[in-house]
C-alpha cells in the first residue's frame, strides 16, 4: 500500500460506489467489508490511519465484564462472538490474556465468580480458558505484586488482547489487497448535493500537497468518531449532536508492577468504574478514566486529576506502588458515545454503536467498540447497499483472514534501541508499504515506541528522521521540521 500509487489511482478515478470518511477502526472495518463485496471503495483519513482513538484503546478484544453488571447482555454477546472471529482471523495480533480479580472479602469473591460464570456461558466457546476461583497462594503466584494484606484469593478469567494500530494497519492492507483505495493525510472538507438534496460527492484536501479532489459517490459513510458532528454539520446544521464525548487515559509503567503474565481487573474504583492493569508488549498499561468533554481534539492531553486517580487506585492493589516517576508514557483516547439519554453520565452510557442516516442520505456511525469493528462494518454496508443501486452480496469478513504487514520483516536485524525493537529496514518498509510519512507515524502506530517509552522515543527521533530523509530524499530542513513537530507530539505523552 503506497500513498503515491494510491493518489495516481485517484487521479484516474473520481467516482466510487462507497466513500468512507475516517481511517480508524470503524472506517477501516467498513472499507474491508465493502471491498470484499466487490464495491469500488475509497477511504479518506485526515491524519494517519488510527491516529485518533483507534491507537489509544486499552487493547482488549473483549465482551466487557462490566457491561454484564449493567445488564447489557446483547453488547456482551456480540462482542464475545467477535472476539472468537478476530482470534481466528488475526492470530498474529490477538492473544489470550488472563486477569485476576483480587478479593479481600468472601461475599464479593462469590459474587464475581457468578458474574464470570455468566461471562463464560455467554461466550459459549471452547477457545478461551474458563474462569475459576483461586486461593491467595495461587493469586500471588499469578500476580506476585498484588497487595497481600487480607487477600483471600480472587477469580481468574480470560479475554483477548491485541495491538490496536497494528490491527488497523493490517485491516487497511487487507482492504487494499481487495482493491480498496485508502489515503491518509486527506481531509474531507465539504459535500455536494444533487437537485433532490441528496449527498452525491465530496471535496477532499490532500494536506501534504494542498491539492483539492472532487469525488462522486453512490454512498458516503461518516466514520469520524468524536469528529462525527463536524462532518454531519457539513451535511446539515439542523442535525442535533447524537454523541457525548469523554476521554480515557492510560499510564504505561514497568512490567515489575505486575511481575507476571496475568493482568489485574479492579472491579470498583473510587468513582465506581473498573481499572485494568494489563501486560502489553513488555510493559504494563494502567487505565482508564472517564472524563466528560465539550470538544474533540486529535491531540488530547491527560489531566493531573486523571493521572492521580489511576495511580491512587492502582496503589490500593499493589505491594510495589507506582509513582509519577515510574510513568514511561501516557496516552489519551476520546470516546464518542451514542447519547441515548442526556441525563446519563458518560460512564453509564452504552458502548453500543448506532447507524444514523440523514435526510440527504449521509450515513454516520457513532459509538461502538474496537472489538466490534467487523460487525459494525457489516451492518453499515448492509444498510448502505440496501439504499443504493448495487447488487447486494453478503458480507464475507466473518471468514476472512487479516493480512500480517510485518510478515516479511527480518526481526534478527539489530534494533536501533535496546528497550524495544525498531530497525532501519523496518522504517523503510513502513514508508514504502504502509504509507508512513512522518516520525510520529513510525514511532506511534507502525511501531508502538512512543506508547511504550516516551523518553527513549525522543532519544531515537534524530536517527529515525535521518533514515526517513535518506529514503524520501529530504534535506536537513525537513529533518528539523520533523523533529520540532515530533517534540510537540511527545509533550502529550509525558507527564
Ligand atoms: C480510553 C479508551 C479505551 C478503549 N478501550 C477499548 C478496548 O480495550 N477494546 C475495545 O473494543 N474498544 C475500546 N475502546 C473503544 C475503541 O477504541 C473505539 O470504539 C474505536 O477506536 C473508535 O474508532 P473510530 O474509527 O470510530 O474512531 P477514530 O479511531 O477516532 O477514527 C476517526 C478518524 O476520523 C478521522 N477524521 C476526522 N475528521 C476527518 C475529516 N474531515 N476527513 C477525514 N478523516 C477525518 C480522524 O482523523 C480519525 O482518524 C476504547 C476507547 C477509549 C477512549
Amino acid at each position: 500500500m503506497n500513498r503515491i500509487n494510491n493518489l495516481k489511482l485517484l487521479d484516474n478515478q473520481n467516482t466510487f460506489d462507497i466513500v468512507i470518511i475516517g481511517g480508524g477502526a470503524t472506517g477501516l472495518g467498513c472499507a474491508l467489508d465493502a471491498a470484499t463485496r466487490r464495491c469500488s471503495v475509497l477511504l479518506l483519513e485526515k491524519f494517519d490511519f488510527c491516529k485518533g482513538t483507534s491507537s489509544r484503546s486499552t487493547k482488549l478484544i473483549h465482551g466487557g465484564v462490566r457491561y454484564l453488571e449493567k445488564g447489557q447482555f446483547r453488547l456482551v454477546y456480540q462482542a464475545l462472538k467477535e472476539r472468537d472471529v478476530l482470534f481466528k482471523n488475526a492470530p498474529h495480533l490477538v492473544n489470550q490474556v488472563g486477569f485476576l480479580i483480587p478479593t479481600y472479602n468472601y461475599l464479593l469473591k462469590f459474587y464475581y465468580r457468578l458474574g464470570l460464570k455468566l461471562y463464560d456461558f455467554i461466550s459459549g466457546n471452547k477457545i478461551f480458558s474458563k474462569s475459576r476461583i483461586v486461593g491467595s497462594d495461587e493469586a500471588l503466584s499469578l500476580v506476585p505484586n498484588i497487595k497481600k494484606e487480607n487477600l483471600n484469593g480472587g477469580v481468574v478469567y480470560y479475554d483477548a488482547q491485541f495491538n490496536d494500530s497494528r490491527m488497523g494497519m493490517d485491516i487497511a492492507l487487507t482492504a487494499s489487497a481487495n482493491d480498496a483505495i485508502l489515503i491518509n493525510y486527506m481531509s474531507v472538507e465539504s459535500f455536494f448535493k444533487n437537485n433532490k438534496g441528496n449527498v452525491v460527492g465530496l471535496q477532499a484536501l490532500d494536506t501534504i500537497s494542498n491539492k483539492l479532489y472532487k469525488i462522486s459517490a453512490k454512498q458516503i459513510i461518516n466514520c469520524t468518531g468524536v469528529f462525527s458532528q463536524s462532518i454531519m454539520n457539513k451535511d446539515s446544521f439542523k442535525l442535533k449532536s447524537p454523541i457525548k464525548l469523554s476521554q480515557g487515559i492510560h499510564l504505561v509503567v514497568d512490567k515489575k508492577f505486575l511481575n507476571g503474565d496475568f493482568g489485574i481487573l479492579v472491579p470498583k474504583t473510587s468513582d465506581g468504574r473498573i481499572l485494568f492493569a494489563v501486560p502489553w508488549l513488555g510493559e504494563v498499561l494502567l487505565g482508564t478514566t472517564d472524563l466528560e468533554l465539550d470538544k474533540p481534539s486529535i491531540d488530547p492531553k491527560p489531566t493531573n486529576g486523571e493521572i492521580d486517580f489511576i495511580l491512587e487506585n492502582a496503589r490500593k492493589y499493589m505491594s510495589l506502588k507506582p509513582e509519577r516517576k515510574d510513568i514511561k508514557s501516557v496516552f489519551v483516547g476520546l470516546r464518542s458515545l451514542f447519547l441515548s439519554n442526556k441525563k446519563v453520565k458518560s460512564k453509564d452510557l452504552s458502548r453500543e454503536h448506532k447507524i444514523i442516516v440523514s435526510n440527504s442520505g449521509l450515513i454516520s456511525v457513532v459509538g461502538g467498540k474496537w472489538t466490534n469493528y467487523r460487525l459494525m462494518g457489516k451492518e453499515v454496508l448492509d444498510k448502505s447497499l440496501n439504499n443504493i443501486d448495487i447488487n447486494f452480496t453478503e458480507s464475507k469478513t466473518e471468514n476472512l483472514k487479516i493480512e500480517n504487514g510485518l510478515r516479511n520483516i527480518d526481526f534478527t536485524e539489530k534494533s536501533l534501541s535496546s528497550l524495544f525493537y525498531i530497525s532501519k529496514s523496518q522504517i523503510i518498509h513502513f514508508i514504502r508499504n504502509e504509507m508512513a510519512i512522518n516520525i510520529d507515524d513510525i514511532m506511534s502506530r507502525r511501531t508502538r515506541c512512543l506508547f511504550l517509552n516516551c523518553q527513549e522515543s525522543i532519544n531515537l527521533a534524530p536517527k529515525v528522521a535521518k533514515i526517513m530523509a535518506d529514503e524520501l530524499s529530504k534535506d536537513d530542513d525537513w529533518i528539523n521540521e520533523q523533529l520540532i513537530e515530533f517534540k510537540r507530539i511527545t509533550n502529550l505523552y509525558k507527564i
